[in-house]
């Protein structure tokens, strides 16, 4: 068995720009978005990092850059079914995925199974949603971003 790990961070918006918060595979309405090239899902970036850590496939820079610009306006659930499907392709079949994220909002705790059906069924896999805040305490505490920490475990088949 092989473990990976992936973290990512996205900023909270400026301004209002129209965008919707999209974490951990589902729309948040009334919730401040975070902006990236993406659709900012630190929580669905952070799991296909892990995904390919463990698999050995780099990270989502290298699998998803500049050379697939077909990618580049993928949704955060998009982008975890396309790399469960790499890892798989590489030979390896996917035991669990945990992510948790780091912020002061949104609650995820009312809709962590929401999050949990989401995430899974992109990964084809059991993904884990658990969520913290940091006291006050760094970007995540000033309320300037959400962080997410994801674990993978991968077997070869
Ligand atoms: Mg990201």
């Amino acid at each position: 068995m092989r473990v990976g790990i992936g973290v990512d961070v996205h900023a909270f918006a400026t301004q209002a720009g129209g965008r919707e918060l999209w974490l951990a595979g589902l729309c948040w309405p009334g919730e401040p978005a975070l902006v990236g090239h993406s659709d900012a899902d630190v929580a669905a970036h952070a799991c296909c990092d892990a995904l390919f850590s463990a698999a050995g496939l780099a990270d989502l820079g290298a699998q998803f850059g500049t050379s697939e610009p077909e990618w580049a306006g993928a949704s955060g659930v998009t982008l975890l079914a396309e790399a469960a499907r790499r890892v798989r392709a590489a030979g390896f079949e996917i035991g669990n995925v945990a992510v948790q994220v780091i912020g002061n909002r949104p609650r995820i705790g009312p809709r962590r199974e929401e999050a949990v059906a989401a995430l899974s069924a992109a990964a084809g896999a059991p993904v884990s949603v658990a969520a913290t805040t940091t006291d006050g305490l760094g970007l995540t505490g000033r309320g300037e971003g959400v962080a997410a920490i994801a674990t993978a475990l991968v077997f070869p088949v």
